[in-house]
């Protein structure tokens, strides 16, 4: 009995280390920490709180100033500022994987995504000033159905086919600003991407850094930020635009280190 225990512990160790085997051949990326902080920190939900909560402020010093031959509207991203994806990220990471296009579309098509804490009051919050809620996201139009019945599972307000902005065919989400904008003032812009606020910070070939600086008295006040550790447009910096392995992916994150 005793040997076929140590026989079975055997077995399962070198299944063990064959999986983690396979996950560095696939250049595995081991991001545990930042969906953990995302999934479990309280500090993730007092950041967002806190981010909501200034929010709510802005936007009433903001209808006082109003254009008012124009609607009130606030524009939100979606993921990781309203809905919160880290189910999907821990299931990536679970099966070895850093990100695959079918597995995340096949996470939103079930619209089972939690609320991002402090979002839902918000945007309730808003439309009792009679401020529409634009949702502005990179989901691609293929997506829409998932994400509305997400967003209607929680009534979010304005969870419609007008008020939802998807990605079809450019990233860019500035365009799609620009349209609301025919129509309406945008008191406030949300996202966990600097992108979802402006297109300064990372696709004019400005220096990330500086914009945010000089826009400084933006952020709380027009620009509304979440954290997301877990992936975004900051990280494209370390890559330079080429199209590196995990592995290599790996080392130039090693070489952006700061130490001393
Ligand atoms: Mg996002």
């Amino acid at each position: 009995m005793k040997r076929l225990f140590t026989l079975a512990a055997l077995c399962f160790l070198f299944q063990t280390s064959l999986l983690a085997q396979k996950k560095n051949d696939q250049g595995f990326r081991d991001y545990t920490n930042a969906v953990l902080w995302q999934q479990h920190s309280g500090e993730l939900r007092a950041l967002t709180f806190q981010a909501y909560n200034f929010a709510r402020l802005s936007l009433l010093e903001q209808l006082k100033t109003a254009d008012t031959t124009k609607r009130n509207a606030v524009v939100v991203d979606i993921d990781e500022t309203v809905l919160d994806n880290s189910p999907f990220q821990g299931k990536e990471l679970q099966k070895g994987r850093s990100y695959s296009q079918t597995d995340w579309e096949d996470w939103t098509s079930k619209g089972l995504a939690d609320t991002i804490p402090g979002a839902l009051g918000f945007l309730k919050f808003a439309a009792r000033f009679n401020v529409e809620v634009f949702y502005v996201s990179n989901r691609l139009t293929s997506e829409a159905a998932g994400t509305l019945m997400n967003l209607q599972r929680f009534d979010f307000p304005n969870a419609d086919a007008e008020h939802l902005l998807l990605n079809s065919g450019t990233s860019d989400k500035e365009p799609r600003r620009q349209k609301i904008r025919e129509h309406y003032n945008i008191l406030l812009l949300c996202g966990d991407n600097l992108s979802d606020l402006s297109n300064v910070f990372y696709r004019e070939n400005k220096n990330t850094k500086e914009e945010v600086d000089r826009a400084w008295q933006m952020f709380g006040t027009k620009f509304i930020v979440f954290p997301n550790p877990m992936y975004g447009d900051w990280e494209k910096q370390f890559y330079q635009g080429k199209d590196l392995k995990e592995k290599e992916k790996a080392g130039q994150r090693l070489k952006a280190l700061k130490t001393y």
